[in-house]
């Protein structure tokens, strides 16, 4: 079997992987922050660890993946507050679209979900646990974690304690015994959620819920932690204090971090707005396009998400769908294919991956010989499950629009414009643009005339 290989963020290093107990992997993924509608890029992590579980449980027979949701923030009380609903009803609302964007993303459900709001009794116990432990202190109604206990604290973001505190903008909390110390307890104002606990009634800080709900569903230590890579500072960074302090030993053995997505070459800001929002993405093109863009690119790797990218995408899609077209149904691949296994194993090396399903769609265009091309697709098929891709079948795909319109039609309608805008028929031209852009296709107006691609 070949052997999987990770990078760990924590040691900075390739390792190779060794579960703690190969009959129960444990994975664990930070989940969302359930107060609106994501954007694109938080759908990295979700499908980049979907593959990872994947790989884990063909490797693997017992892979127990958890990822929560979090569901009690202050950013959902104001969210609720704007939009005149209960926390409830804006939670449950944004959990429902978000099973539904994982789905359409051939996002498999992890083993358990659990949500922060169900689970304060296990926050408290283990908030009490930190303060008998002495790593954690109650005053003014909150709890506050003491940084300083944590020998090797920024060990996991390659921070220096008090480098963070000449440079950061610590938020002014005169009760705290450090700067640093962060809040696993606070007390709530009338109207936000509260709970009874034996330090007031209050709600819990994001951190602790993380080591909270891993705790109880993979234990005191497990082995891969993941998530995007602007989570290490400071909520992983935290997650490991407080498991150090609760448990006295390290939270998990392989930490994994996914790099940011950017579009068109920059960062997503309001101040930009350029924020695209994933509920608009999966709207405008096919999930499966959507989630071969995101293993395009290797995970740790920036990846720049561009109409050009996504294009390329739906071609490489429109390839691989294409050459299973030309077999037969019914056929089995000859042996157990592992090549797609083999690149994950290297550090989840999607790329590679999505090359070895090209070389078999090479294979299938070359051949002549029908047994063996319905071979070549039976082990395509089953060679690009591992990566989630490639379940429709062939007629499904082409029927649901990724293909729209054939060539004659886009240059008969291309013609037309050009002839609209001659007679000054301006609002007829625009038509025709609109017209071929909902079928995805993309005018240019060049000096040389209009040129067309698909997005
Ligand atoms: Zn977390």
């Amino acid at each position: 079997m070949t052997k999987l290989r990770l990078y760990n963020s924590l040691s900075n290093s390739l390792k190779d992987f060794v579960p703690i107990d190969e009959a129960r992997v444990r994975l664990y993924v930070c989940g969302p922050t359930v107060y609106a509608s994501p954007h694109v890029g938080n759908a990295r992590p979700l499908v980049i660890f979907d593959v990872l579980f994947r790989l884990l449980k063909k490797l693997y027979s017992n892979v127990v993946y958890v990822r929560n949701i979090t569901d009690v923030d202050d950013k959902i009380n104001k969210r609720a507050r704007e939009r005149g609903i209960s926390i409830r009803e804006l939670t449950d609302e944004v959990i429902s679209e978000f099973h539904k964007n994982a789905a359409i993303l051939g996002v498999l459900s992890p083993t358990y979900e659990p949500r922060a709001t169900f689970h304060i009794a296990d926050i408290i116990e283990l908030i009490q646990k930190l303060i008998d432990n002495g790593f954690a202190y109650e005053v003014h109604g909150h709890v506050v974690f003491r940084v300083r206990k944590i020998p090797n604290y920024g060990s996991l973001s390659k921070r220096h304690l008090d480098d963070m505190i000449a440079g950061s903008r610590v938020e002014v909390a005169p009760f705290k015994e450090d700067p640093m110390d962060f809040i696993l307890w606070k007390p709530s104002d009338e109207g936000m959620p509260a709970w009874d606990s034996p330090f007031g009634k209050g709600r819990p800080g994001w951190h602790i819920e993380c080591s909270a709900m891993s705790c109880k569903y993979l234990g005191e230590q497990f082995d891969i932690h993941a998530g995007g890579q602007d989570l290490m500072f400071p909520h992983h960074e935290n997650e490991m204090a407080q498991n150090f302090g609760a448990f006295g030993k390290p939270m998990a053995n392989y930490w994994l971090h996914n790099g940011m997505l950017l579009v068109d070459g920059q960062k997503m800001s309001k101040s930009l707005g350029n924020i695209i929002s994933l509920n608009d993405v999966l709207q405008k093109y096919n999930g499966e396009i959507v989630r071969y863009v995101l293993l395009s690119s290797h995970y740790q790797k920036t990846l720049d998400w561009t109409i050009d990218v996504v294009s390329q995408a739906k071609q490489s899609l429109n390839r691989l769908y294409g050459a299973l077209k030309l077999g037969g149904d019914k056929s089995k691949p000859r042996e157990q294919s592992e090549r797609v296994v083999e690149a994950l194993c290297g550090n989840l090396n999607t790329p590679l991956a999505l090359r070895v399903l090209h070389e078999i769609a090479d294979e299938i265009y070359r051949s002549s010989d029908q047994s063996e091309i319905d071979e070549l697709c039976a082990a395509l098929k089953s060679e690009a499950e591992t990566l989630g891709l490639l379940s429709k079948s062939p007629d499904a795909w082409f029927k649901q629009g990724a293909v729209l319109i054939s060539e004659e039609e886009i240059e008969r309608l291309i013609a037309e414009r050009a002839k609209a805008k001659a007679e000054k028929n301006f609002s007829r031209a625009d038509e025709i643009r609109k017209e071929l852009f909902e079928k995805n296709i993309q005018i240019d107006d060049t000096p040389n005339g209009a040129i067309w691609k698909t997005v």
